[in-house]
């Protein structure tokens, strides 16, 4: 019984985050399959808005894979200084690159040769999956693990893990939608400090919100209280 319950609420919470989120979709600027894979690589602990500022130069010095090759990373870091971590994805970005024109200036097809390539994780290779080949994946990055597990639609503790929970809870048509409806609800309301559970749309169907409305409830008691000012006699 318990578990016919928890098969509907998430089903409901799917639907939910569906209307809420229609038509979610990837907020990074790419013009073909390797400005997304450099651009999802350099997406990694830095925002999609970020990104597209430095990408557009990026990609006028270096077109191609086969002329992102060519440099060394440091003549790539002045590009990419202000993404983070900007050395380790200067020099991932110039080696799969490197591989990527031995390979035809092709962008590997499966998850098991996207994962050959330098910088490129579960994450990054899902998203390519499901943008460039318009493939059924699921990509947890840090927004969708948080998310799917404070809503309960899994409960893991890595997100290789989440990732196939959400794969049995979602059906595989909504696959790539899923993805997106969760990294905005991140985003925008379910903030890894303080979400904004009084103005989630799930709120009603949130096993977290209780825990989180709770501590929202005993910062406001520690607040220091405004000063009354008596008004003028
Ligand atoms: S109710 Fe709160 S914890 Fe639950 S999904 Fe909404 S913002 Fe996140």
């Amino acid at each position: 019984m318990a578990s016919v319950a928890r098969d509907q609420r998430r089903r409901a919470v799917l639907s939910r985050l569906a209307s809420v989120y229609a038509g979610a979709t990837t907020a990074l600027r790419y013009r073909n399959d390797f400005e997304l894979l450099i651009a999802v690589i350099l997406s990694a602990q830095c925002t999609d808005a970020r990104v597209n500022l430095v990408t557009p130069a990026l990609f006028r010095a270096y077109p191609n894979a086969a002329a992102l090759a060519r440099p060394e990373p440091k003549d790539v870091e002045p590009y990419i200084k202000t993404c983070g971590l900007y050395r380790s994805k200067a020099k991932n970005i110039v080696a799969a690159s490197r591989k990527i024109a031995e390979l035809g200036g092709r962008i590997p097809d499966t998850m098991e040769d996207l994962l050959e390539l330098p910088g490129v994780g579960r994450k990054t290779a899902n998203v390519v999956l499901a943008v460039a080949y318009e493939r059924d994946a699921i990509a947890v990055d840090t927004h969708v693990f948080r998310v799917a597990n404070r809503l309960r639609l899994v409960r893991a503790k890595t997100p290789e893990k989440a990732e196939h929970q959400l794969m049995k809870v979602v059906p595989r048509a909504q696959w790539s939608q899923a993805h997106h409806w969760l990294i905005h609800h991140g985003r925008e309301i379910c903030h890894a400090r303080i979400p904004e559970c009084p103005r989630c749309p799930l709120l009603d169907l949130c096993p977290s919100a209780k825990y989180f409305l709770r501590a929202r409830a005993q910062r406001a008691s520690r607040a220091p209280k405004a000063k009354v000012r008596r008004p003028p006699p």
